[in-house]
């Protein structure tokens, strides 16, 4: 079976207030009760969803509201052998509700063919909702250890209100989601590819189960036949055997005693 392509998503922020007041927490972008780190990580799980029907391994950062440091982000990203990165944020601008717009950043030159990719995706699946596509932006603090196509998604304002409101919705969170995924199938054909070789490699596989199977029957349906064989043949061989024994037992009937008699009788006299 064909290894799958390998790819890494990255909800940004999490965790949450514990009665451990050294423990960390960070919830991202606040605005009334919307918190980044929910909206990041409900777009890793829809995400996540699209990849693995393409049959893509997909590797989370984090898959809970917990706290987790950039570096040890890193840390499972790289671990995964994941072939692209991708990392989830929403945007915010304080002071200005009016900045809108999508846009992503990529660490350095080599990941910008990546993020120009993403961009694009996301550019048309935003469309219908009349986002603003901001294009890419250079960001080389951001994923500093990168050595595999790397974008940090900015797909909307939490601090703008229309934005807001659109990031709620389940429509609006959908349409970022493909736009990403599309994105990075544009990126790399090998996606792709890999599905198809999985799709023959479990077709074989599941034509070998299957003829394996029918011999399988048959030679059940022959050691049946050959039980009854025995089992016929058996019973035929008894009746021959039975048969002959009961004409041999008519044919041969014990001569009535008194001919013995005269017979030794006749036998004695004839030596005397
Ligand atoms: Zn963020």
């Amino acid at each position: 079976m064909p290894s799958p392509y390998v790819i890494a998503i990255d909800a940004g922020h999490g965790g949450s207030p514990t009665s451990d007041p050294t423990q960390l927490w960070d919830p991202g972008v606040v605005v009334g009760a919307v918190m980044e780190k929910e909206i990041t990580l409900d777009l890793a799980f829809r995400l996540r969803t699209l990849l693995r029907r393409e049959r893509v391994k997909v590797v989370l950062t984090r898959s809970t509201d917990e706290y987790v440091e950039i570096s040890e982000r890193w840390n499972r990203v790289h671990a995964s052998g994941a072939r692209m990165f991708v990392s989830l944020h929403v945007n915010a601008y304080d002071g200005d509700p009016s900045i809108n717009g999508a846009a992503v950043l990529y660490p350095k030159p080599d990941s910008l063919p990546f993020a120009q990719a993403i961009d694009a995706g996301l550019a048309q699946a935003l469309n219908r909702f009349q986002i603003q596509d901001d294009g890419v932006v250079t960001k080389p603090e951001l994923w500093v250890h990168s050595d595999i196509p790397t974008a940090t998604v900015e797909p909307a304002y939490l601090t703008n209100p229309r934005e807001r409101s659109l990031l709620l919705q389940n429509d609006f969170r959908d349409a970022i989601v493909m736009g990403i995924f599309q994105g990075m199938l544009a990126a790399d054909p090998q996606i792709e590819q890999t599905r198809i070789q999985i799709a023959h490699a479990e077709a074989a596989a599941a034509a070998q189960r299957q003829a394996e199977a029918a011999s399988a029957a048959d030679a059940a349906r022959t050691a049946t036949a050959t039980r009854w064989g025995l089992i016929i043949g058996g019973i035929m061989v008894l009746w021959v055997v039975m048969r002959t024994a009961i004409r041999r037992a008519v044919r041969t009937p014990q001569p009535p005693p008194y001919r013995r008699r005269t017979y030794r009788r006749r036998r004695s006299n004839g030596k005397l």
